[in-house]
């Protein structure tokens, strides 16, 4: 049986920009700590047997930091370094991200401490399936939707929803978003994160006026994410993707890299690294690269207090969450750096896992050029919220989509009689 812990709190949420919109807002002592606490942490650990033949006991946990607005919704990761502070962290900018781009969901996150690169696929499923016995009476398509993060696929999400309605006795696929196609996915899930990043790059350029063609453009990771946002750069003139890097290793070719060679090159070998007509760099070079826009689209705490300041890039997309520590997003700040929050940048994400929980719950499932077209407009009047509210009240995009953010879930507590 899971336990429930007395919770920490979310890191994310104590940073400047956060306090400085709950300043704006004029929130009292009391509701502070309810915008920022989780509403509920499980822990368990699951007991799991490896392929050959060895019992292994991980760590997980589920944090449902707000179901305010909606369903509790967030992803589910196997990562070495996970712990309950990093899923609390993420739990909570869920919430404020749903809120960001008005979609009537909250926010939770799921983690369990290993490390998923290294599971073979019946591996992978059995601690899904250990996942969902021991937190399955707190999800549902109603009460809390995981989804896929890192180290976790469409397969994950597959075993999720098949062990859960095994466990409740009927067909529930709306408990989980991000599934293969096959199994009551959505069309667009797959590549939505890097085209909801896109599409708000696309904004910020047309609302700065940027008519610099092409953009050079580095991105750190090059998994679903930011090998999704490099193939459609590719695809774009006025970009030109220099920079590409992995766990292992970066690339970089100041006259553009061939990004359909490097990637599928990364297929083949498991790496950027050693990709034809380029030079490897290691990750720290790429960071600090002479380009115009560096997207963040691995992990959190990539920028940090050490490097923001020798970093050169103008422009910086958080597609990854907490990429940049609080400490790091001052420096960046003063240097006239534009940070585009992870909580409005990487929404595009959740806005389709959205939809497939929509579709799932009216069986019925769009055409990709209504999700497309859905997912433009959502971005599209977040983007114009963020920045309407940032200059309102004359703070950077990421106290503004906190603003946004919290408005929305104090409005949302207001009517429920929780806050008055
Ligand atoms: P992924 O596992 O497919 O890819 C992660 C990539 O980052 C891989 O290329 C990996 O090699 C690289 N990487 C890992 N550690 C690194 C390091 N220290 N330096 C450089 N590269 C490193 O994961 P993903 O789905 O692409 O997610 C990437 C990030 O985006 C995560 O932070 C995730 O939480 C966030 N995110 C994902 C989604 C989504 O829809 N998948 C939505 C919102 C946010």
């Amino acid at each position: 049986m899971p336990q429930t812990l007395s919770e920490p709190m979310g890191g994310a949420l104590s940073s400047a920009a956060a306090m400085a919109a709950l300043d704006l807002l004029g929130v009292d002592e009391v509701t502070r700590q309810l915008l920022l606490r989780p509403d509920h942490v499980y822990s368990a650990q699951l007991a799991i047997t490896t392929d050959a033949g060895r019992e292994v006991s991980l760590p997980a946990w589920r944090v449902q930091h707000s179901n305010a607005r909606g369903p509790y919704k967030g992803g589910l990761r196997f990562h070495p370094d996970v712990d309950l502070d990093e899923v609390t962290t993420l739990a909570s900018l869920m919430s404020v991200k749903t809120a960001v781009v008005g979609i009537p969901l909250g926010g939770a996150k799921g983690g369990v401490r290993v490390d998923g690169r290294n599971l073979s696929a019946a591996e992978r499923e059995r601690v899904a399936r250990a996942y969902v016995r021991a937190f399955g009476e707190y999800l549902g398509p109603t009460k809390d939707i995981p989804a896929p993060d890192v180290n976790t696929d469409g397969a994950t999400m597959a075993w999720v929803l098949d062990e859960y309605e095994r466990l409740i006795g009927h067909s529930a696929p709306g408990v989980t978003t991000g599934k293969p196609l096959g199994m009551f996915g959505s069309q667009g899930r797959e590549t939505a994160t890097s085209l909801g990043g896109k599409y708000v790059l696309d904004e910020l350029l047309d609302h700065l006026n940027i008519r610099k063609r092409p953009l050079t453009v580095a991105i750190q990771g090059a998994g679903n994410v930011g090998g999704g946002l490099a193939r459609l750069m590719a695809e774009d003139d006025r970009f030109q993707v220099v920079a590409i890097s992995d766990t292992h290793s970066g690339v970089y070719r100041s006259a553009g890299l061939d990004v359909p060679d490097v990637l599928q090159h990364k297929t083949k070998t498991g790496s950027v690294e050693n990709a034809e007509y380029s030079h490897n760099i290691t990750n720290s070079e790429l960071l600090t690269l002479p380009v115009d826009v560096l997207v963040l689209a691995a992990l959190e705490n990539q920028v940090t207090a050490t490097n923001a300041a020798e970093m050169e890039a103008k422009i910086v997309l958080e597609l990854a969450n907490h990429p940049v520590t609080s400490e790091a997003d001052d420096i960046l700040s003063q240097r006239n750096v534009l940070v585009v929050p992870d909580i409005l940048a990487n929404a595009g994400g959740v806005v389709v896992s959205y939809f497939e929980w929509v579709q799932n719950q009216q069986n019925f499932y769009w055409p990709e050029t209504e999700v497309h077209q859905r997912l433009h407009q959502i971005m599209h009047t977040a983007f114009a919220d963020v920045v309407r509210t940032a200059s309102a009240h004359n703070v950077d995009l990421r106290a503004g989509a906190y603003v946004v953010g919290f408005s929305r879930m104090l409005t949302a507590l207001r009517w429920r009689g929780v806050i008055h």
